[in-house]
């Protein structure tokens, strides 16, 4: 399995990651339980990368990206004034040093694992400092302040025409939905909680993109304390109508970990569980997939989800007993992996669920439908796998396309072992830099 995921690290981007003003200190306590649990062994440690100005061009305003260039140095006590607001900088994205860097370190993290995927050196990718899902053309909004998301989907774009996006944050993923919102070639799926006064404020069962757009985004409205058998049932009806109808060529997952129980942010009652069977679920359909972090705001469990999920992807069984490490003291009192539920109860009942997914299927049947291309390629292949497959009832695609990315990744030239340590790279020895 090693081959097969690249997890994007840089001591930079960690460093940038830290700095997040909503998630201070976060990126290492993640990296730090995933090292802890020696996973970085089992999968393809890629260096990342800053995005460069292109790359943040190709969708952020020129003048958002000027503005960013001109914060250096904030002081402790600096308020922030007009032209800050203009651009979302103030109450929820206080300005901070170096706002650039900080910016292109962040979104070089999931441009590098979206590279990874596109020159077929992974089937999976894996970014835990990405996932900032709020974050607008023109400005920061909701903790978010570079949309990284958006630049790695455009990055996938390059070789593969559809990509899905699933966004299991407790938020709705606004920003990538509007940046999609006419797009039929990206749909966009996102699973929240959605209540009156609920950041940030869409993505409703009706809001399904417009106009060319019209039908390729997809939300599901949770009340608050959704649980682990809720989020399972409809992900598993949604996603595979979804999957059915859009027919992607990879798939991007915002793991937000503000969804599960405890988090000071959320509403959502879930566990470990709940979100790797929906990952788990993706995984399965074995096509190129990028995994994110995104909001979590208790960092230790958030340390605990995408520690479990990358323990997933590389198909390892962790210790349930924390291993002792820098920060294990912040995993008291229990000192355990897995998140569990709290006893709240779900407000979320099933009339109400099998109710939404009859209109999400409606609006699928409706507007989505696979590109005339894509039928002949599937008759194509559904032809091919009958012949030879000779008596079998009918032909698994993706089982055609797991074998597609094996030789992609075998004739992979674009990763090569760096020769560049620090003292802080002892615990990831096997560096690869991906060369572009
Ligand atoms: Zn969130």
């Amino acid at each position: 399995m090693k081959d097969k995921i690249c997890y994007i690290w840089d001591e930079s981007l960690i460093y940038q990651c830290d700095r997040l003003p909503a998630v201070v200190g976060r990126a290492t306590m993640v990296n730090d339980l995933i090292v802890s649990y020696s996973l970085n062994k089992q999968m393809k440690v890629v260096r990342s990368s800053p995005a460069t100005y292109e790359d943040l061009r190709k969708f952020h305003s020129e003048s958002y990206i000027e503005y960013l260039k001109s914060v250096i140095e904030i002081d402790d006590d600096y308020m922030a004034n007009t032209q800050d607001e203009e651009y979302g900088i103030g109450y929820d994205c206080p300005p901070v040093s170096n706002m650039l860097e900080l910016v292109t370190v962040v979104a070089g993290g999931s441009v590098t694992a979206a590279k990874c995927l596109v020159a077929g050196a992974a089937e999976v990718a894996i970014n835990w400092c990405g996932g900032w899902h709020h974050a607008q053309r023109f400005g920061a909004d909701g903790f978010c302040y570079v949309n990284d998301i958006v630049l790695a989907i455009d990055t996938l774009k390059t070789k593969f025409p559809k990509v899905l996006y699933i966004d299991l944050d407790v938020h709705h993923g606004n920003g990538v939905q509007d940046a999609y919102n006419l797009s039929k070639s990206v749909f966009t799926l996102s699973f929240h909680k959605f209540e009156p006064g609920f950041y940030p404020g869409t993505g409703n069962i009706d809001d399904i993109g417009t106009l060319t757009g019209k039908g390729y985004s997809c939300n599901f409205p949770f009340n608050a304390w959704y649980s682990d058998e809720t989020i399972e049932y409809v992900f598993q009806n949604v996603f595979s109508s979804v999957w059915e109808k859009f027919l992607p060529d990879a798939v991007v997952v915002q793991c937000g970990a503000d969804a599960l129980a405890r988090d000071p942010q959320g509403g959502g009652n879930l566990s470990t569980r709940g979100y790797c069977a929906c990952v788990a679920t993706v995984l399965d359909k074995r096509k190129p997939t990028l995994l994110l972090g995104g909001g979590g705001y208790n960092h230790a469990n958030a340390a605990r989800l995408w520690t479990s999920i990358t323990a997933l992807v590389a198909g390892e069984t962790l210790d349930e007993n924390i291993p002792e490490h820098s920060h294990w003291t912040k995993y008291g009192p229990d000192y355990m992996l897995p998140v569990e539920p709290t006893l709240t109860r779900d407000t979320n009942k099933k009339d109400y669920l099998d109710k939404c997914i009859a209109v999400i299927r409606d609006n699928l049947q409706k507007y989505v439908q696979p590109s005339k291309f894509q039928e002949r390629m599937l008759k194509r292949r559904i032809d091919a796998g009958a012949q030879e497959q000779n008596g079998k009832d009918n032909c698994d695609s993706d089982d055609l396309n797991s074998k597609s990315i094996d030789r992609v990744i075998e004739d992979s030239a674009n990763l090569s072992k760096t020769s560049k340590k620090s003292s802080k790279e002892v615990a990831n020895p096997d560096v690869y830099d991906f060369i572009d």
